[in-house]
């Protein structure tokens, strides 16, 4: 690990603390981090915010998604009006056919019900190879991670030096409220994946995402069945896919071979 890029993460994270607003994080983030700086967007509440405010400040930033191919119509529609509204470029990152082919022809096309394990190797072969393709040579990662949303993401820093990927690892919203981000939107009029109204908070690919029902988690709508199959839930809260906490799929890893 950089001793120097450590330090320099802990700095950054204090002033982006103090930054009056979301914008002057983006500016922040885009003065201290020379180099290419990637914005990964799952197009949920929190990176429309992010991307807003990229937009906002005019900052030379990579964005991109991640194109597992099995979105649902409604989060295509929300990169279509993303494009229209903002003149920023959001790049489409597909998976490597070849791994997508091996996955389902060991697994089946709806594989990754049958255990954890596949479940995540899917999420490693359709989202975790290419993210990892996609921030090769970059210096700085922007997410929109909140604190708020899940006990595994309570001690969301603003910065971090991100040994693994060898760049800053940036959390520019990780303090704000649900209330706060809400707030945020309708006053901008952001454009939101229409799935949020219908009970989607939280949205990932189509099969692997319900609607919550009144009182759920706002997570409780991702990969829903393992929740209700007992043999799963006994195993804990594996409600991650591997983008923000990479050392736990280690095993999922190594059973997808790269062709
Ligand atoms: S969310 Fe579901 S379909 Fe999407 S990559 Fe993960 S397991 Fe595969």
């Amino acid at each position: 690990m950089s001793q120097l890029a450590t330090l320099s993460a802990a700095a950054l994270d204090a002033a982006l603390a103090t930054a009056p607003d979301l914008t002057a994080r983006i500016r922040l983030i885009r003065a201290a981090i020379p180099g290419r700086i990637a914005f990964s967007t799952s197009l949920g509440l929190e990176d429309q915010a992010v991307l807003h405010a990229i937009a906002e400040a005019s900052a030379d930033i990579d964005i991109f998604t991640l194109d597992t191919g099995r979105h649902f119509p409604e989060t295509l529609d929300t990169i279509a009006a993303s494009q229209d509204r903002y003149p920023l470029a959001i790049r489409l990152v597909a998976p490597e056919a070849d791994d997508v082919e091996t996955l389902t022809s060991r697994d089946g096309v709806l594989g990754f019900r049958n255990s954890i394990e596949a479940r995540k190797a899917c999420c490693d072969v359709r989202k975790v190879r290419p993210l990892m393709k996609a921030l090769k040579g970059a210096t700085g990662w922007i997410t929109g991670l909140r604190r708020e949303q899940a006990a595994s993401r309570k001690a969301v820093p603003f910065a971090e030096f991100d040994p693994m990927q060898g760049l800053v690892k940036l959390n520019p919203i990780a303090d704000w409220t649900l209330t706060q981000l809400e707030t945020f939107i309708a006053t901008h009029d952001i454009p939101v994946n229409a799935l949020h109204a219908r009970g989607f908070p939280s949205i990932g690919c189509a099969p692997c995402t319900r609607a919550i029902r009144p009182g759920e988690d706002s997570r409780a709508g991702r990969w829903w069945w393992e929740a209700e199959n007992a043999a799963f839930a006994a195993l804990g809260d594996q409600k991650e896919c591997g983008l923000h906490n990479r050392p736990k799929l280690k095993q999922a890893n190594s059973q997808v071979a790269r062709s």
